[in-house]
């Protein structure tokens, strides 16, 4: 299928009825590892599936369709994925990262650097003075990700590009929490996409799996074959499962983008709730740019309750609907505590630092009906404010 089509119509039927052996409608899954040669000195298209597989390369072929790219690696996991990008940095090479980057991806630059492979400047990508100091650095590679975990941070992706070029680096963006559905880092500057396919890609909640998507052709096959060089490409399974769940990201992405509106509406006129996070929201700092460069405000929120921690624990027993549980991405709610789940990681003082207060609850916002949604989280509420009145009684 060309690149004109719209991307509807790539996610939805990219790879359909190709199949030329039985006209399957549905391209087949092709789980083996290894294929025949025509004949001698006859290799075909494919000879192994940690170099190649027909499943995986089509999945890869609609997420390079969708991203804007040259190609696209699809890796066994989010993390395989931004390795892949920094596997091609040298030593003394400098990477700049956001302060508010994925967790994963914080202990996997700090772990590389510590060995010596590479230098890491971790800074907030929003404070211009700490910006223009790490780009006078001369960095290799600049890496953003917005909006960020869990405050939705958004930061313009295009001025970042811009200036990252022009100081001699590469830009990579981790497009995990919007997908191509909602915004298009190549399109705005960027060199590379990565994605966790564990979340708004495969949607549900039944796959780990990343992507790496590069505009530039020769980036595209140095990065194809590394993959293959140290075997952390994804398995056809996962793959034929992400495809699967790819087929609906447009219409998944804008029914829950859709309740997670509503949410972020309701939550804010609670007097239990301190200040909601959500890019939508005209209250929130990010946005003017995330109309602007994002195509909808996405899925993801979180919000403060006035409380701490102890209203968090109230919040999390009694709400419904919402599951406890990390990730994000999938059909079903979820909700998470940063400070004691994904974040538990930072001591107490560096989540001050970043805004990661106690009483900080994030949502993942799936496809259940919005009226369930919303009294779901009236429930967890209605136990914060019954939790209150005990305090002030006793
Ligand atoms: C989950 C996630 C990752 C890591 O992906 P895995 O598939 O869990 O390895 C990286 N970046 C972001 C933004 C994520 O949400």
């Amino acid at each position: 299928m060309s690149n004109s089509k719209n991307p509807e119509t790539i996610a939805a039927a990219n790879g359909v009825a190709v199949d030329t052996a039985f006209g399957a409608v549905t391209p087949p899954i092709i789980l083996s590892s290894t294929f025949a040669f025509a004949g001698f000195e006859q290799p075909r298209a494919h000879d192994y599936t940690r170099a190649a597989n027909p499943t995986r390369d089509m999945l890869a072929d609609t997420l390079a369709k969708l991203e804007g790219g040259a190609g696209a690696i699809v890796l066994s996991s989010g993390m395989a994925a931004v390795d892949l990008v920094l596997s091609q940095l040298a030593r003394n090479d400098l990477v700049v990262a956001p302060h508010d980057c994925y967790g994963g991806t914080y202990r996997l630059l700090a772990a590389r650097r510590d060995r010596g492979q590479f230098d890491v400047a971790i800074i907030d990508q929003g404070n211009e003075e700490a910006l223009a100091a790490s780009l006078r650095r001369c960095p290799s590679l600049v890496l953003i990700e917005t909006p960020s975990n869990p405050l939705m941070r958004v930061v313009d992706i295009r001025a970042i590009a811009t200036r990252a070029h022009a100081s001699g680096a590469k830009v990579a963006v981790d497009n995990t929490f919007l997908s191509p559905a909602l915004q298009l880092p190549i399109a705005l500057g960027a060199d590379f996409v990565i994605h966790s396919t564990t979340k708004y890609l495969n949607g549900h909640s039944d796959v780990v799996g990343g992507a790496v998507i590069a505009a530039d052709k020769a980036d595209f096959e140095s990065l194809s074959n590394w993959a293959n060089i140290t075997g952390v490409t994804g398995a056809p399974f996962d793959s034929y499962l992400t495809l699967r769940g790819l087929r609906t990201l447009f219409p998944r992405i804008r029914q829950q983008q859709s309740n997670a509106g509503a949410i972020a509406r309701f939550l804010e006129r609670r007097p239990e709730v301190k200040v909601v996070h959500y890019p939508g929201l005209a209250s929130h700092p990010g946005h003017e740019i995330a109309r602007a460069q994002q195509a909808g405000f996405g899925a993801m929120l979180s919000f403060e309750l006035a409380g701490g921690s102890e209203a968090a624990r109230r919040f999390v027993e009694a709400v419904e609907v919402f599951t406890l549980a990390e990730s994000l991405g999938g059909v079903e709610s979820l909700v998470a505590h940063p400070a004691t789940m994904t974040h538990v990681g930072m001591s107490a003082e560096a989540r001050l630092v970043a805004g990661i207060g106690d009483g900080l609850l994030r949502l993942s916002v799936g496809l259940e009906a919005e009226a369930d949604l919303i009294a779901g989280l009236a429930m967890g509420l209605a136990a914060v404010a019954d939790g209150k009145k005990q305090e002030s009684r006793s």
